[in-house]
């Protein structure tokens, strides 16, 4: 709720009829919250002494909902209602904020560690098994804290707070822990000052495509591109996309920002030899939008790129957040006959089912295990598993991340046929790529005369 929100609340709202409880779990709902934080922290005004705040959410809650049904979904959240309650600390407080998201007060929580604490306690006591009658399901929940008045002196800043590090710890994985902190709330402020250049840098056209090489690992042959987003900032320098890419997704701004790469990308692409393909890496955030087939098809088809020389990249973590949905959106993908092929492969919570589940044609096996591949006897055996598994399930392989020969020349005895990495080229602008391009045409155009004449 926005302070404008709030503004409207206290000037129209009658007192007597509106209500201040959750009618599901009879927690007390978001306007108590509002209250009992305002009048503490008016309490807490004169006598400096801070109190905190925290936000838990169910992790997952929404496959939850979907495998088990919306009233074994209610049911969990009663019982997640009584078992906070049960264990709250003394005058503490809590409310049901959202669908899967409660809200606590706690009075007699100073500083980080307590909280902590606190949050651990909670942790624990929400992992237990809940019973639904005929089963019983496990979860985990993520939680956010935030000190008053370090973190907000009024009621929506500090929630803001709480949410910001529940936000962090959601970013990190299932079950974490997070206490708003100075550090948080400086890289806050640098996130808005990279969020503000970045979205002038778009409109600006400053925001740049690179290409590497992705090549056939026998001969070293160049078989497409991998598009890789390029900024660099008056000010700020450079910024690396592992930064600002998920910061667009953060700050709601990815779709422009990737319909404007995608076009540069695939400009470029159209005026490659026909046959090299052109990979582009999907964010997170279009694997949940019902809409990213129909919006990347009429990207590529008003620049005039075929659809069959575009494969899109995407990370399985990114599949995991919406499956459904996901799973939709490739197979659309594919059935126009744009390729998808599953990045980062072996770092994610991939299960070996989704592969076949989807409609995938390529894996990129994970830099992380190709840069020991020559060192370490278990990562050489994912490889050999990953190949052998692809190679069951009809599907391509590209190696990442490719250094040194010795690599290339494991992989190739392995079985890999494809790989990019530094050892073939990093990501180089448009113009050194058709240099490259040319500079490969002319190779192999001397070898077919040399062929050709015997020589
Ligand atoms: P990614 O998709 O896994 O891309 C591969 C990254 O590894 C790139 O980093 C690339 O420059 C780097 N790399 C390639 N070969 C080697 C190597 O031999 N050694 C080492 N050490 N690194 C190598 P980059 O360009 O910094 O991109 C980082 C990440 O940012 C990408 O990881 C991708 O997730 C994201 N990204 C980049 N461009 C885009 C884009 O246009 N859209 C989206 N959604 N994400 C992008
Ligand atoms: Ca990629
Ligand atoms: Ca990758």
């Amino acid at each position: 709720m926005t302070i404008e929100d709030e503004m409207t609340d206290v000037l129209s709202v009658n007192p007597k009829t509106v209500s201040y409880t959750d009618p599901m779990t009879g927690l007390g709902n978001r306007r108590r919250l509002m209250d009992k934080i305002r009048k503490l922290a008016s309490e807490r005004a004169d006598d400096p002494a801070p109190f905190t705040i925290g936000i838990a959410n169910i992790d997952g809650f929404k496959p939850i909902n979907d495998l088990f049904g919306h009233a074994a979904g209610d049911e969990i959240l009663c019982q997640v209602a009584h078992r906070l309650r049960a264990c709250l600390p003394d005058g503490g407080f809590v409310a049901r904020i959202e669908s899967d998201e409660f809200a606590f007060i706690l009075p007699l929580v100073f500083e980080k560690k307590g909280a902590e604490k606190i949050g651990r306690m909670f942790k624990d006591v929400l992992s237990a098994p809940y019973d639904l009658g005929d089963r019983n399901v496990r979860l985990s929940a993520s939680f956010g804290f935030a000190v008053y008045p370090f973190a907000g002196e009024q009621f929506a800043e500090l929630l803001k707070s709480a949410d910001t590090a529940l936000y962090r710890s959601k970013r990190r994985g299932r079950g974490q822990i997070t206490v708003y902190s100075e550090e948080i709330a400086e890289e806050m402020r640098r996130g808005t000052q990279i969020e503000q250049a970045l979205r002038r840098a778009i409109i600006a056209d400053e925001v740049a495509v690179h290409f590497q090489p992705i090549v056939d690992l026998s001969d070293g042959s160049i078989q497409g591109f991998e598009a890789l987003a390029r900024w660099t900032d008056k000010e700020l320098g450079f910024i690396s996309p592992a930064d600002f890419i998920p910061l667009a997704e953060e700050r709601g701004f990815i779709d422009s920002l990737t319909e404007t790469l995608l076009k540069m990308a695939a400009e470029t692409a159209k005026h490659w030899p026909s046959d090299l393909f052109l990979s582009f890496n999907l964010s997170s955030a279009q694997l949940i939008d019902p809409a990213t087939a129909f919006n990347v098809l009429s990207i590529i088809n008003r620049v005039g790129l075929d659809p069959r020389r575009l494969e899109l990249e995407i990370t399985e973590t990114a599949m995991m957040s919406d499956p459904e949905v996901a799973a939709k959106v490739v197979t659309e993908l594919t059935s126009v006959g744009i390729r998808v092929s599953l990045d980062d492969f072996g770092t994610g919570q991939s299960s070996l089912g989704r592969l076949r589940d989807f409609a995938f044609n390529k894996v990129k096996i994970d830099r992380s295990f190709v840069s020991e591949i020559t060192i370490d006897k278990p990562a050489e055996h994912i490889v050999r598993a990953i190949l052998a598994m692809c190679e069951g399930l009809d599907l391509k392989v590209i190696a990442e991340g490719i250094e040194t020969e010795e690599q290339a020349a494991k992989l190739r005895e392995l079985g890999c046929k494809s790989g990019q990495g530094w050892l073939y080229g990093k990501a180089v602008d448009a113009a050194t790529t058709f240099s490259l391009i040319e500079a490969q045409r002319k190779i192999t155009a001397e070898a077919a005369r040399g062929f050709a004449t015997g020589s």
